[in-house]
């Protein structure tokens, strides 16, 4: 079994940006869960499926083949043999896995790939269920937040600095809706586990925030 880090939060809190870095520090492996998400959604998006066509969902999920693997330490998101990286992180992506991570074949789908990538080797994952569902029993847990303010401005100089045209007004609205559907669905809700350290880095800087959770790791 290897080391387990869970970091989970709502959309925009900084957890990959902060995963990143623990993982990097103590030399383990960085998994995003949210990126197999939305490789999931990119297929659905590809095949014109709408978002509320559960059996549609259902079926084109036979045809899916979400694989993970690390170049030069940076995680590579591929779908039936083609790495869709690039695509991951447009707020259409984003919201069409916010969408459809509620259904719970899509989520059956991509637990066992999450429990097998953290039972072989050492990993900082981040998400929303891994401290609940995916990893209960990982030696650190952290449930990391900010504002939704703060959290959509984040997400906004993110996305102008890759060149992507956006609105923060929109970001934020879309950034509340999000929270709303991943806290209030019925499978594998966002929450914080009972065990999980609550870390709000509303008015931290990247390195204090890194600094609190390594500071919890062995
Ligand atoms: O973290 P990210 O914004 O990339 O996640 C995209 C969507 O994937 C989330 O809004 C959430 O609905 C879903 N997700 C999830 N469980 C996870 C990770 C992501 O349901 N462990």
């Amino acid at each position: 079994m290897g080391y387990n880090v869970a970091i989970d939060g709502p959309a925009g809190a900084g957890k990959s940006t902060i995963a990143r870095l623990v993982a990097k520090r103590k030399g383990y492996i960085y998994v995003d869960t949210g990126a197999m998400y939305r490789g999931l959604a990119v297929h659905f998006l590809d095949r014109g499926i709408n978002p509320g066509d559960r059996a549609g969902i259902i079926e084109a999920l036979k045809e899916a083949e979400v694989k993970i693997c690390y170049e030069n330490g940076i995680q590579q998101v591929y779908l039936n043999e083609k790495n869709i990286t690039e695509r991951l992180r447009s707020e259409e992506v984003g919201r069409m896995a916010s969408q459809t991570s509620s259904i719970q074949e899509v989520r059956a789908k991509l637990l066992e790939l999450q429990k097998n990538l953290a039972k072989e080797q050492d990993v900082v994952m981040d998400g929303r269920d891994i401290g609940t569902c995916v990893l209960p029993d990982a030696d650190v847990k952290v449930f990391l937040t900010a504002s939704a303010e703060r959290r959509a401005k984040r997400r906004y100089d993110e996305l102008m600095q890759k060149g992507i045209e956006c609105d923060l007004a929109t970001i934020e609205r879309d950034i509340r809706e999000r929270d709303e559907q991943d806290s209030t669905r019925e499978l594998a809700p966002l929450k914080q586990a009972e065990d999980a350290v609550l870390v709000d880095s509303s008015d931290m800087t990247i390195e204090e925030v890194a600094d609190a959770i390594l500071s919890l790791c062995k």
